[in-house]
C-alpha cells in the first residue's frame, strides 16, 4: 500500500527539470541511465580521467543489452543516451533542481563534494546521497539545508534492481521523504523509507548474514559450494552468501561491518578474521579476480 502523495511533494518532484549525479562509477553511471530512460535530463560529473567515458561505454553497453532483448528500440536507447550529458565540473550542476552524490565511500570526500553541490542545486531543490552506510544526518550538515537532505539508495546494478532504500535524516522535511519516494516510483522503482541508524535496513541485515557464512567457511562447517548452495536452495536466494560477497567486494563488506561494529558497539558484527585476512592479501572478490571463487 503507498499513501497518498501530498500536493507539496508532488510539486516538487514535478519541478524536476534536470537532475545532477556526482560520481560517475558503478551507481553513478546507472543512476544517470534510470533517469535517462524516464525521460529526464541529467548531467553526469566526473573530474577524474577515463571516468566519463567508461561511464558512457558502460550505459551504451547496457542499453544495447535492452535493445537486444527488445525492452528497447534502437531509437529510445539513442535518445535515452541524448539526454545525459557528461561533464568534468561541478558547475554543470548549476540551477538542477535534483542532485545525487555517488562518489566513494569516504565521508571527507562526501563532504567536500556535498558543499560543493549546495552550492549549485537551486533555492527549493533537493540533494540525495546514495551512500551505503554513512549517517545521513551527519552528510546532511554539509549541506545549508538539511531539511532538503535524503538518503537514496539504490541497489547494483542500478537498471535491474528495483529496490530504493529512501532514508530518512533527523531534518528531512516530510515533503523530502515524500517526494523521493514518488520520484523513485517514477523511475520504475519500488522504494521503501527506512530511518537513518547504522547500516540502514539492506546492510544491517545483509552484512552480518555474509560475516556468518565467512565464520561457517573459516571453522570448516562446509565448503563454500556446500554454503552457497544450502543457503539458495534451503533460503531461495538467488546468489549464495558468498558468491554476494565476492560480487560486492570484500573490502566493502569489511567496511560495513567496521561500521555497525563501532557505531552500534555491539560485537556481534565483529568482522570474521577469515575476512580481514583476505581483504589484506588484496583478494577483493570480483573486482580483483579472486576472493572465495577465482575469476580469472
Ligand atoms: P565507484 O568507485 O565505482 O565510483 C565512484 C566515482 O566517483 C568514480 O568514478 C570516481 O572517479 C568519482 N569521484 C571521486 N571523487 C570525485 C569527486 N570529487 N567528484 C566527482 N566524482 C568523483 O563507487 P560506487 O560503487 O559507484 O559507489 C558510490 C557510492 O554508492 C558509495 O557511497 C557507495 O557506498 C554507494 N553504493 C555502492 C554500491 C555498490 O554495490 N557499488 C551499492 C549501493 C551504494
Amino acid at each position: 500500500m503507498t499513501s497518498p502523495v501530498s500536493e507539496a511533494a508532488q510539486n516538487l518532484v514535478n519541478s524536476i527539470d534536470r537532475v545532477a549525479i556526482v560520481g560517475a562509477g558503478t551507481m553513478g553511471n546507472g543512476i544517470a541511465q534510470v533517469f535517462a530512460q524516464s525521460a529526464y535530463d541529467v548531467v553526469i560529473i566526473d573530474p577524474f580521467e577515463g571516468a566519463l567515458e567508461r561511464a558512457r561505454g558502460t550505459i551504451e553497453n547496457s542499453l544495447g543489452r535492452m535493445v537486444k532483448k527488445e525492452k528497447l528500440t534502437t531509437d529510445d536507447a539513442e535518445a535515452v543516451l541524448g539526454r545525459i550529458t557528461f561533464e568534468a565540473g561541478i558547475e554543470a550542476a548549476s540551477g538542477a533542481r535534483w542532485g545525487i552524490e555517488a562518489v566513494p565511500e569516504d565521508e571527507a570526500l562526501k563532504e567536500s563534494v556535498i558543499s560543493s553541490l549546495d552550492e549549485q542545486i537551486s533555492e527549493g531543490g533537493v540533494i540525495a546521497s546514495n551512500t551505503s552506510s554513512i549517517s545521513i544526518t551527519r552528510l546532511a550538515n554539509f549541506s545549508d539545508r538539511p531539511e532538503s537532505f535524503v538518503g537514496m539508495h539504490f541497489m547494483n546494478p542500478v537498471p535491474m534492481m528495483k529496490l530504493v532504500e529512501v532514508i530518512r535524516g533527523h531534518k528531512t522535511s516530510d515533503t523530502v521523504v515524500e517526494a523521493t519516494l514518488e520520484l523513485s516510483r517514477r523511475l520504475g522503482k519500488e522504494p521503501w523509507e527506512v530511518q537513518d541508524y547504522p547500516g540502514f535496513v539492506a546492510n544491517r541485515i545483509l552484512a552480518p548474514m555474509l560475516n556468518e557464512a565467512i565464520y561457517a567457511l573459516m571453522e570448516g562447517v562446509a565448503t563454500r559450494e556446500s554454503i552457497d548452495e544450502v543457503m539458495k536452495l534451503g533460503m531461495g536466494h538467488p546468489m549464495g552468501p558468498l558468491a554476494l560477497a565476492d560480487f560486492i567486494g570484500l573490502d566493502v563488506c569489511l567496511n560495513i561491518l567496521e561500521l555497525l561494529q563501532s557505531e552500534l558497539g555491539d560485537p556481534k558484527y565483529r568482522p570474521c578474521p577469515l575476512l580481514r585476512r583476505m581483504v589484506a592479501a588484496g583478494d577483493l572478490g570480483r573486482k580483483s579476480g579472486r576472493g572465495f571463487y577465482d575469476y580469472s
